[in-house]
């Protein structure tokens, strides 16, 4: 499938780590202040649209976000993809994204 940002073009997987090596600016982490709960975002550049997630449990200390920030512009990215599989291409599949934006 194609990057959403540039034109890129390669398997899933290839884009997905593709996204992650060169596009990882996209990807914003962070610890809300009064809850202390993680949050990722991930914005499309195509709709704008700000796919926004809490991290998962076990990512609950905020020195996560820097030691697993690999995993989670992966998480990111593999939502951004969906998202965009869905909602700007034709190679669709699965679920349609669940969005909060
Ligand atoms: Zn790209
Ligand atoms: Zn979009």
């Amino acid at each position: 499938m194609k990057c959403p940002f540039c034109s890129f073009e390669g398997t899933r997987n290839a884009t997905h780590g593709h996204l992650a090596d060169e596009h990882g600016e996209a990807v914003r982490a962070w610890a809300e202040e009064e809850s202390g709960r993680l949050y990722y975002a991930v914005k499309c550049p195509l709709c704008r649209v700000e796919i926004k997630r809490h991290l998962k449990p076990r990512w609950s200390d905020p020195a996560f976000i820097t030691e697993f920030w690999p995993e989670i512009k992966l998480v990111a990215f593999d939502q951004l993809l969906h998202h965009y599989a869905w909602t700007h291409s034709t190679e669709r599949g699965g679920k349609p994204p669940d969005e909060h934006a």
